[in-house]
């Protein structure tokens, strides 16, 4: 199965707001989403990126003001998903699925995209957006403005799948196919039902762990950034918990990859020949 992520856009933060004991000097971070090929479910996005329509929302609440101060996207038209998706031959209505890991703009915003596309998401956390007023979703990262109208219509929640069971350090979760290629891992801390992916199938094991950290170093060095960082997580006290499960899987060898660490994969699509 090709598994390939795209970059939608730049953001920068001060590297000391990411990590602990960082610089003064502002860090270019990335915004991935993914495209994966899977032979039965076809191409499969992995969340939209920052797209446009993210940048209009108005009246933005204090929290995700904050939010936004941190983390000013500055748009990659290159690999925005419309061109990515062309590159590989597919409109915008080839998309049938479309894995949601969380609800923040960066991952939701161009979801109004692809109108044949069907959600998979936490069907648990989308219950909570609905019954939040608009300003509590705010608080939570989330504008309820960039849901398609029938988004609940076309959710898959996660709660309907098969679960697979943790092996060693491995951990399980919900099987996205049905075929134990794409297992979604629950990754608590920074929003609400906000998931990873673990692609099995690999010579050596991928965990996509969204937003767990900003940077690898976050997770690997055990740096990760204090106050005010925390004041934007979901459930702060989480995040450790969730990060040591990260480096457990790393010392079994899997790989971790973060939607917004500066350092390029394997997986990320090379700049298109000019
Ligand atoms: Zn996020």
């Amino acid at each position: 199965m090709r598994i390939v992520f795209a970059n939608s856009a730049w953001v920068s933060a001060a590297e000391r707001l990411i990590l602990r004991g960082g610089g003064w000097q502002r860090v270019r971070l990335r915004v991935r989403y993914g495209l994966i090929f899977h032979p039965v479910a076809g191409p499969v996005l992995i969340d939209t990126g920052y797209t446009p329509e993210a940048l209009t929302g108005e009246g933005r609440g204090r929290m995700l003001q904050l939010y936004g101060t941190l983390l000013k996207p500055e748009l990659n038209a290159a690999e925005q998903a419309l061109p990515v998706l062309k590159r590989f031959g597919l409109s915008p209505d080839d998309i049938r699925t479309i894995i949601v890991t969380h609800f923040h703009a960066d991952h939701i915003s161009g979801l109004s995209l692809f109108r044949d596309a069907r959600f998979i998401a936490s069907d648990a956390a989308w219950a909570r957006v609905k019954a939040r007023s608009p300003r509590q979703n705010l608080r939570h990262g989330v504008f309820a403005e960039l849901f398609p109208l029938d988004f609940e219509a076309r959710l898959e929640g996660l709660s309907a799948k098969r679960r697979v069971e943790a092996r060693e350090d491995v951990p399980g979760g919900s099987d996205l196919f049905g075929d134990g290629s794409v297992i979604a891992v629950d990754l608590p801390g920074h929003a609400d039902g906000q998931f990873g992916l673990l692609f099995t199938g690999l010579e050596r094991p991928l965990l996509y762990a969204v937003d767990v950290q900003w940077l690898l170093t976050a997770l690997t060095e055990n740096r990760a950034p204090g106050f005010p960082a925390t004041l934007i997580a979901e459930d702060a006290a989480a995040i450790e918990p969730t990060s040591a499960m990260l480096r457990r899987f790393l010392a079994v060898g899997g790989e971790v990859m973060l939607c917004h660490d500066p350092a390029p994969t394997s997986y990320d699509l090379a700049p298109e020949a000019a």
